[in-house]
């Protein structure tokens, strides 16, 4: 209800920045009978150009090589196997992060759950994740025949909001996650002002409708709110395998 109230407040002060007078600048007063009272030119829509990359977008891998992206542990150079235009979770090296960091965004960004044995099972099997903000995990699983709880399987916001469908390719095929996100806004005094939201593709399915993340998951017990800015694209290593591929990014 709190955040109801805010929101509409900040919608009533963007209005009122192109009031003068009680009149919309952006329109045009002069024909209030006319169909152009409703319309407005400026400032002209940026031009870009569409295709697999859009023209904005920020290429963070391409299959050349790793210099997007550093180590999560000690911000060296990023360890992951590169093979194949895909770079793939060394166990045990430890997570990677992009250097540039980042707010609201478009993400594309493509995975694969590496063949891996029966024998592992559950949270075992194909984990990895893609963490925005460095912080608020969208669950990469191999999710294929592996059951496991229902907000902590592919397409998930771990341990929050289930994905609305299981659309996970098999082991040894590639997904696709296109993922919008819109930051969490804090107040001076600390507190959220207006939380993170995310939606979800999971090959070109809706998983995720503007959902709302709770704030950082911690394994044991309830989500937590930091205060913070920009910050990286992590993903995990979890000790599996898995590999991604066409990582992009667009700012927004
Ligand atoms: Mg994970």
């Amino acid at each position: 209800m709190k955040i109801n109230k805010k929101v509409i407040f900040t919608v009533l002060v963007s209005i009122s920045a192109f009031c003068v007078n009680g009149q919309d600048t952006r329109f045009n007063q002069k024909n209030p009978d006319k169909p152009e009272v409703t319309e407005y030119m400026d400032p002209e829509i940026k031009v870009i150009t569409p295709g697999a990359i859009p023209s904005d977008a920020i290429v963070l891998f391409d299959g050349k090589n790793l210099d997007q992206w550093e180590s999560s542990k000690d911000g060296g150079a990023a360890k992951w196997k590169l093979e194949d235009g895909a770079m793939t979770v060394l166990g045990g090296s430890g997570g990677i992060s992009t250097k540039k960091h980042f707010a609201d965004c478009q993400l594309h960004i493509e995975w694969r759950s590496p063949i891996e044995s029966d024998e592992k099972k559950g949270q075992g099997k194909g984990n990895s994740g893609v963490f925005l903000q460095g912080i608020y995990e969208v669950q990469v699983l191999n999710s294929y025949n592996n059951r496991t709880y229902r907000n902590g399987q592919a397409g998930s916001i771990y341990k929050q909001s289930p994905p609305l469908v299981n659309v996970t390719s098999k082991m040894g095929d590639w997904n696709v996650y296109d993922i919008i996100y819109t930051a969490p806004k804090f107040t001076v005094n600390g507190g959220i002002e207006s939380p993170p939201y995310v939606t979800v593709m999971h090959n070109g399915v809706l998983v995720q409708n503007h959902t709302m993340i709770q704030g950082v998951t911690n394994y044991i017990g309830q989500p937590t709110n930091p205060v913070h800015g920009k910050a990286p694209i992590h993903l995990q290593d979890h000790g599996n395998a898995v590999s991604f591929r066409n990582v992009w990014i667009r700012e927004l």
